[in-house]
């Protein structure tokens, strides 16, 4: 079969299968511009069904790109809790401003105008420009290049040149005049429906004609670049607790997990135990002497390339006198407050801190009666 023959082949295909078995997404209702940017962003973050909880939260709070601009920042992350990869949701802000000031709070239309708003990459200029306006330019995701790398049979790590290229080339040219954002989807549907990790080739549009399957290799494709090494991570966090209040400091704005409110702590240095970590880290960090009264929890969480063990701990203020403790010097963080332990809710914190808050029963709500 000739290249043209096979083109047109997998574009019939993969339009009528897509037509029959498309998911009701709530983005997929109008295609607006803002909500279909949100979606694609959020998507890389997360599974669908949490997606969709997420998205539907976020449009009730910021229903277009105006609300996200005007909203204070600690609002945004609030709302992006959870997804992890917080300077996506700062880059929205900074993006949803940017339509504002220099589009007149109009979306920009073409794929080479989105590309320039702040933390858009080609995937999602390429998702946006293609499914809200139907623009002839490829979206290549994690889906797409499994789908493709399948069927054209491509044999190198799919991250990589000549993979990479390859793949880009292939999405642009099978895009059918005018059905940019039909198409594209439907390539995208097919991997996180059909052709997954374990691909499903009995019920794919495209089996008589994937190349992989013709030749049995299916479980070889995509071939996978090399594996980035994983880093342990000891570190220390401290609730200290005085007189009913919890103390807790807003992170800077360089740092991972930046603008996001924490319990101070940092890492175990060499040589360190947890417990002397947690009162050097505190006094570096806030100036206050710190005691330990006992061990809260130990949570382990995976963050990029890193994995962490968080040894939490609760604290008291070490020769307190009573009433307000003197101010903190603040060496680490921007803003700091103490606040009822009930309050903790409202804050937006990373995840190893939100499920200590969670799970250690410090920060219950007090229930009826109590
Ligand atoms: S035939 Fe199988 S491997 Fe090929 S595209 Fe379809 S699901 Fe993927």
């Amino acid at each position: 079969m000739n290249d043209k023959r096979r083109f047109t082949l997998i574009q019939e295909r993969l339009l009528a299968w897509f037509a029959a078995n498309r998911r009701p997404l709530p983005w997929r209702d109008d295609y607006n511009p803002y909500r279909t940017w949100i979606a694609e962003v959020m998507m890389q973050q997360t599974q669908m069904d949490r997606g969709v909880r997420y998205f539907l939260r976020w449009m009730e709070r910021f229903p277009d790109v105006a609300a996200v601009a005007e909203a204070p920042e600690e609002d945004v992350l609030k709302a992006w809790e959870g997804l992890g990869y917080y300077r996506r949701a700062r880059n929205i802000q900074a993006a949803a401003r940017a339509v504002m000031e220099r589009h007149g709070g109009v979306f920009p239309s073409r794929y080479a105008d989105i590309l320039t708003l702040p933390g858009v990459g080609p995937y999602t200029a390429g998702a946006i420009a293609s499914t809200a306006f139907n623009e002839e330019v490829p979206c290549v995701d994690g889906n797409v290049e499994r789908v493709l790398s399948r069927v054209f049979d491509i044999d190198t790590p799919v991250k990589e040149e000549p993979a990479k290229s390859r793949i880009r080339q292939l999405a642009q040219a099978l895009i059918p005049k005018g059905r940019a954002r039909d198409f594209n989807q439907a390539l995208m549907e097919l991997g996180a429906l059909v052709c997954r990790k374990n691909p499903d080739c009995g019920e794919c549009p495209l089996a008589d004609i994937c190349e992989s399957r013709h030749l049995g290799i299916t479980a070889d494709r995509p071939v996978p670049g090399k594996k980035a090494a994983i880093t342990p991570l000891e570190v220390v966090c401290g609730v200290l607790l005085h007189e009913g209040k919890v103390f807790i400091q807003r992170r800077g704005e360089k740092d991972v997990w930046a603008g996001l409110w924490e319990f101070p702590g940092g890492c175990v240095e060499p040589g360190e135990s947890p417990e002397e970590a947690v009162v050097r880290e505190w006094k570096e960090e806030t100036g206050f002497d710190v005691a330990i009264v006992e061990r809260l929890a130990t949570i382990r969480h995976g963050y990029t390339t890193y994995r962490i063990t968080l040894h939490c701990f609760l604290l008291r203020l070490k020769g307190a006198p009573l009433g307000s403790p003197l101010p903190a010097e603040l060496t680490a963080a921007t803003a700091c407050q103490w606040i009822a332990p009930q309050d903790i809710e409202a804050f937006p914190l990373p995840a190893p801190h939100r499920k200590l808050a969670d799970t250690c029963g410090l920060f219950d709500k007090p229930g009826p009666g109590e």
